[in-house]
């Protein structure tokens, strides 16, 4: 199932024909403060729920997707936790690059980090970009949304709490600050188009991505590739950090990252996630 936010954080279903169906109305009424929150109340209740999201979905026909208005499809995740230098050709890359003080080490070593969840973003938002005289690059990667919260959580166990993924950018500052600093400036995770549900992605380790800035390829990779694959990344970062239902994790970005100016449209492909884009422009 592909799911969606969109208007007034309302949620929806996004069926075979690209209509949106609204099944806002099987969650309680929320106090309009706590709307952004919405996702993350049907994700709790995803298990109780998912037969009547199922069956409103098959049953109403839903509006045009271009009628409506899309967000980010968790608007308000409590966390953001992301992969450093995940795959081997990116970590070659950044070695040799000016961009960094110290050539990084790679992921298995480095752990993780977070991101403010303030920096999320969706499809229909610019990526503000803070500084004209940086070098800021996009980072395209594959999205982890965390049904079931915990902590500790198995290896083996881990992929049982994936509710489902996103496309997402983790656009960036280099240079020598510490990366919560130069990687959660708002609208640098942008995520989106929609959710897949985690039944839909037989694997999360054989899946392509690819991204273009404007016309231009600039990333090409596959998840196989990865140094650290989704399922040990729950498993080390729950084991910091407990993870809560609708938190994001951001699982690392393959070799091609390059810079992002004013004007730029940066969009992210993933096979069986869907396409996400995003302009850059200046911020104010
Ligand atoms: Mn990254």
């Amino acid at each position: 199932m592909r799911l969606v936010s969109f208007d007034d954080y309302r949620i929806g279903v996004l069926t075979d024909s690209d209509n949106v169906v609204d099944v806002t109305g099987l969650l309680p009424e929320l106090p309009a403060e706590f709307e952004p929150m919405r996702m993350l109340l049907l994700i709790e209740r995803w298990d109780g729920l998912r037969p009547q999201v199922e069956a409103m979905a098959a049953s109403e026909s839903g509006v045009p997707l271009n009628s409506v208005r899309l967000l980010p499809p968790v608007p308000a995740p409590r966390k953001v936790y992301a992969q450093p230098v995940n795959y081997k050709a990116h970590h070659e890359e950044m070695q040799d690059s000016p961009w960094s003080g110290t050539a990084p080490q790679v992921s298995s070593d480095q752990g993780m980090f977070l991101k403010a969840s303030s920096a999320v973003s969706g499809p229909n938002d610019p990526i503000l970009l803070p500084y004209s005289d940086r070098v800021i690059h996009h980072e395209s990667e594959l999205v982890m949304v965390i049904g079931k919260g915990g902590s500790m959580i198995p290896v083996d166990d881990a992929l049982s709490h994936v509710f489902g993924y996103t496309c997402g950018l983790d656009m960036t500052v280099r240079g020598p600050e510490d990366r919560s600093k130069r990687k959660s400036f708002d609208t640098f995770a942008p995520i989106g188009s929609c959710i897949v549900t985690a039944d839909e992605i037989a694997d999360p380790q054989d899946l392509e991505i690819n991204l273009w800035v404007n016309e231009e390829l600039r990333q090409h990779a596959f998840t196989r590739d990865m140094i650290v694959d989704c399922k040990n990344q729950i498993a080390n970062m729950s084991w910091v950090a407990r993870m809560e239902p609708g938190d994001l994790v951001f699982t690392g970005t393959p070799e091609g990252v390059g810079s992002v100016g004013p004007g730029d449209l940066v969009t992210i492909n993933i096979s069986q996630v869907g396409e996400l884009s995003a302009r850059a422009q200046a911020r104010e």
